[in-house]
């Protein structure tokens, strides 16, 4: 999210809390979620940067501070001995980093081993043991108080009645010996039990996990002879001692008759756990459960009892999830592009956003029908859709999250606001707007023409007559197909002979490696003019930075509005303009930049009126700019100097006097720029 201001946070929190309790019942009590975890995990991700912005904004019931589950009344309730916690999330290697670092900070070089494991995707129980003899199962419930499913856990039956005696282990079997771990439904017997229903013409269960916890939590028997697991995770004895490690914990807890991972294993640094969790990232989808990522874990139990917890979280754990092909984020924006055929294609531009493993900031909307049917509004939280390879979208819009002021988008009226100086119409029978009177071939010449010219990459011989040459014979279908033309294809064209195909051929092989400015100004991107180039590549420094740009990024150019910074955007968000730079680079087109940040002139800025005797004004504008100036077009605040040429009209001085602009002649500039 960007800068807010506390009061929008605090209603956007408060927006958000809401929602979630209300995910959170229907997931936890209901066991009927209608949002997808992915989802949830999104919305989760922004109540926590707002709660590190805000900390005294955080309330008891956020869903940070708060185990979702709540102990329904047609069970009896227990207190858990100690409580079940829920595990803070972790993305990538800097997030676990970033905790290793915090678990050192507290306890300085202690926490040298790292225990993982999978995170089994089902719902969580405590097994207590008396005197090796299980007396009760207990749900995690709210992490405090769970829910008496004993009668219901017996049925399952990879949970012992009585421990086993393991010699080694005896101790085990006096006093009081909790495990806790997780109710699970294999795959397998799920999409078994599912066809069954179907069958029956029964609704289907939505996921293995549901399908657990609903199973667990009924009251009928005969229901909970559905096929369920259980597969433990950790030991509690009154004596905390006793287990010193995790690893030994599961030793233990195998040794006493009950299932655990054999894919637990510890490490004794970051890539030993990165091996780990690239190792699984394919390999869980073979497992014959459900995964809901990974757990690491300190080794050493004490010092994870020590460290404590924050809020729900302990501190000396993490939960590792893997990419997921959802994500949540904020819709800033809607522009329009308009691709090489003219047609107009809207792109929705919201906060970068990681999905399916990528950083995303813009979907294509398809057309003006598209918005309407999703009602995609600015400012509204939407969900981003992204599987494998496929091309994000938006694929739906959280209305609960709307804020008051989002109106329905006007596509006319936004296609009028961003191109003024275009019509459009929407031919019969078609979603898609187009520019009036345009055609892939007209649009074509002109780029071509453009790219051509004089201020992009000063193509020879490419003018306007070749241009129509070229584009009307098929021999160029865009830009980057200049670069693959041979001599002989030229050579058909009535146009020329041997000589002028040769020049032609060998001025466009010259212009491989443009300058980065000239290759930007020449793709035509609208409202990007030759300064604007300039100061695109100073910032950016490549086309690749440039075409994952935010609009944050653009904005923060001197000179650059939301006009230009959205044009940018939708640029680079075509996917026909994308497809365009990689033929570029496919072809050997290398645009280059050297920075002339630095220069004499680094920080000016100039203005030149009316007319130069000893250089062209282009000339001089490329010189500026070689010495890092700036070159305007007309006189403002941040303007340095004007450079007054003949024949100027004393009005264009006015405003430079009113602006205390320095006034010099062209002889001062032949000073300044001279080597
Ligand atoms: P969590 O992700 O915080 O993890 C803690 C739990 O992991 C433990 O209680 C334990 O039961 C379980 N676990 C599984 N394997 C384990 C292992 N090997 N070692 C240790 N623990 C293991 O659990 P949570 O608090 O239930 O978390 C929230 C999860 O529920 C998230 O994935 C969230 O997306 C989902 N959720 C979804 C919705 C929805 O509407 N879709 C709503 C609420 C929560």
């Amino acid at each position: 999210m960007t800068e807010q201001t506390k009061t929008s946070a605090q209603k956007r929190y408060d927006e958000l809390k809401h929602l979630m309790a209300s995910y959170s019942y229907e997931y936890y009590v209901l066991d009927e979620p209608s949002v997808s975890d992915a989802v949830y995990d999104g919305l989760m991700q922004e109540v926590k940067r707002i709660e590190a912005d805000y900390p005294d904004l955080v309330t008891p019931d956020s869903p940070t501070q708060r185990v979702g589950g709540k102990a329904l009344d047609k069970f009896s309730k227990v207190r858990h001995s100690v409580r079940m916690v829920s595990l803070n999330d972790v993305f990538n290697r800097e997030d676990v980093e970033a905790w290793v670092k915090r678990t050192d900070k507290l306890a300085p070089g202690r926490g040298t081993e790292f225990f993982t494991d999978i995170k089994m995707d089902g719902l969580a129980c405590a097994l207590v043991y008396q005197d090796g003899v299980l007396v009760q199962a207990i749900t995690r419930g709210d992490g405090t108080i769970g829910e008496d499913v004993t009668l219901n856990v017996r049925t399952i039956k990879s949970v012992p009645l009585t421990l086993r005696t393991a010699k080694g282990y005896e101790r085990f079997l006096t006093g009081r010996t909790e495990i806790r771990g997780e109710i699970i439904m294999l795959k397998d017997d799920f999409e078994a039990l599912n066809k069954q229903r179907e069958a029956d013409g029964k609704p289907v269960f939505m996921n293995p996990r549901n399908l657990a916890a609903g199973t667990i939590r009924q009251l009928d028997p005969q229901l909970v002879a559905r096929p369920l697991n259980f597969r433990a995770y950790d030991l509690l004895r009154e004596d905390p001692s006793e287990v010193a490690t995790n690893m030994e914990c599961y030793k233990a807890i195998r040794a006493l008759g009950v299932a655990a991972n054999p894919q637990a294993s510890v490490f004794t640094d970051i890539d030993g756990v990165m091996r780990f969790v690239d190792e699984w990232e394919d390999k869980r989808h073979d497992l014959p459960f459900n995964t809901d990522g990974l757990v690491v874990k300190l080794n050493d139990r004490e010092l994870y009892r020590e460290l404590g917890t924050v809020g729900k979280n302990p501190r000396g754990a993490v939960a590792y999830k893997y990419p997921a092909e959802e994500a949540t984020t904020v819709l800033k924006d809607i522009v329009i592009s308009i691709g090489r055929t003219g047609a107009a294609t809207p792109v929705a531009v919201f906060d970068p956003v990681v999905v399916a493993g990528t950083l995303v900031q813009h979907a294509s909307l398809h057309n003006a029908d598209e918005i309407a049917r999703k009602d995609v509004r600015i400012g509204d939280t939407v969900v981003i859709y992204k599987a494998g390879d496929i091309i994000p979208q938006v694929e739906r819009v959280i209305a609960e999250l709307r804020p008051a002021e989002a109106v329905q988008f006007d596509y006319e009226a936004e296609l009028a606001r961003q191109y003024p100086e275009l019509e459009f119409e929407r031919p019969a029978g078609e979603v898609v707007y187009r520019v009036k009177g345009a055609t892939g071939t007209i649009l074509l010449r002109q780029a071509l023409e453009h790219f051509a010219s004089k201020g992009a990459l000063d193509i020879d011989t490419l003018g306007e007559k070749n241009v129509v040459a070229l584009v009307d014979s098929g021999l160029v279908g865009d830009l980057a197909d200049i670069y693959s033309l041979t001599k002989e294809q030229v050579l058909e064209l009535d146009r020329f002979g041997e000589v002028s195909a040769s020049k032609l051929v060998s001025a466009i092989a010259d212009k491989k490696q443009p300058s980065l400015p000239r290759f930007v100004f020449g793709l035509g991107i609208r409202h990007v003019g030759t300064q604007t180039a300039v100061d695109l590549a100073e910032k950016f420094g490549s086309v690749e930075a440039l075409a994952t740009a935010t609009i944050d990024d653009l904005l923060a150019v001197n000179g650059i509005g939301t006009v230009v910074a959205e044009s940018v955007v939708a640029w680079f968000a075509d996917s026909d303009n994308r497809a365009l730079l990689d033929k570029f680079t496919a072809l050997g087109v290398e645009p280059s930049y050297e920075s002339h940040a630095g220069g004499k002139l680094d920080g000016k800025s100039f203005v030149i009126t009316g007319g130069l005797e000893t250089m062209k004004r282009d000339q001089a504008a490329d010189r500026i700019r070689e010495l890092g100036g700036t070159f305007q077009s007309s006189v403002g605040k941040d303007t340095d100097y004007l450079v007054v040429g003949s024949n100027v009209g004393e009005s264009k001085l006015a405003k430079a006097r009113k602006l205390g602009t320095t006034m010099i002649s062209e002889e001062q500039l032949v000073e300044m720029i001279a080597e």
